[in-house]
């Protein structure tokens, strides 16, 4: 198969599974975006990506997303999900869509003043590290009430709900608890009706348990490999 077909061959797949996962926990499907995930793919698959319809995706790292957003066309919404030094916020503050993985007040403040120098508000999500892994970012989960009052108040920040990446489990049902748990936080954040902060976005699930996340609530899920195949890193341009 070319690598069209392919990645064709992959969304039908993904798309069907999203509509069930959807049906069996009556969500309607438009409650679902699929954000591809093109870290380490080139512009010309992303294309592939983009003649079949997907309009959202996702990147990790700031060099490779903002050569991207330069070479792809205008209407992609750009998605940062991976961590993000404070440093690097300029390249990206201009045309991102949304920031997923915020988990410092000094990250928030200084994405709050590149969006001033734009004159945007940038939409973001808070990224919870809700197995307390010790290899990830994010902030726990008791801390998160918090740190989202004190973000609240910068005004060129819109924070729109919670990310997760789940641990990497053999047996995605596993996960279901982590997602349930994301959830749950999220109403529990949105009972506190704080001024500036919507719980609308729950971003979570990849290739292995999307499904599941579905079924607990995800808005948005994050996809790489089962839509592209597998990463070859050693072809990255960094
Ligand atoms: C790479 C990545 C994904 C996609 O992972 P797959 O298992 O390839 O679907 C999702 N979320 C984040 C934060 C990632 O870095």
């Amino acid at each position: 198969m070319s690598i069209n077909e392919e990645i064709a061959s992959n969304l039908s797949v993904i798309e069907a599974n999203i509509c069930n996962a959807c049906a069996k926990s009556g969500r309607d499907r438009s409650s679902v975006t699929l954000i591809a995930v093109s870290k380490t793919h080139p512009a010309d698959v992303i294309l592939e990506g983009y003649k079949l319809g997907l309009r959202s995706f996702g990147e990790n790292k700031v060099q490779e997303l903002s050569r991207k957003i330069e070479e792809l066309p205008d209407s992609i919404q750009w998605h940062m999900i991976g961590h993000l030094q404070r440093n690097k916020v300029k390249y990206i503050a201009q045309k991102v869509t949304m920031i997923h993985s915020v988990d410092s007040l000094r990250l928030a403040e200084t994405i709050n003043k590149e969006a001033v120098e734009y004159d945007r508000v940038i939409p973001i999500l808070i990224e919870v590290n809700m197995a307390g892994e010790e290899s990830k970012f994010g902030v726990s989960p008791d801390e998160t009430p918090g740190l989202i009052k004190s973000i609240s108040g910068f005004p060129n920040i819109s924070v729109k709900g919670l990310m997760t990446v789940a641990p990497n489990a053999p047996n995605p049902e596993d996960n279901r608890v982590v997602f349930s748990n994301l959830n749950k936080l999220s109403v529990d954040i949105a009972n506190e009706n704080i001024d500036n902060v919507t719980m609308n976005v729950l971003s979570m699930g990849m290739t292995g348990d999307y499904t599941i996340a579905i079924e607990e609530g995800a808005t948005l899920v994050r996809i790489g490999t089962g839509l592209f195949g597998q990463r070859d890193y050693g072809h990255t341009l960094q």
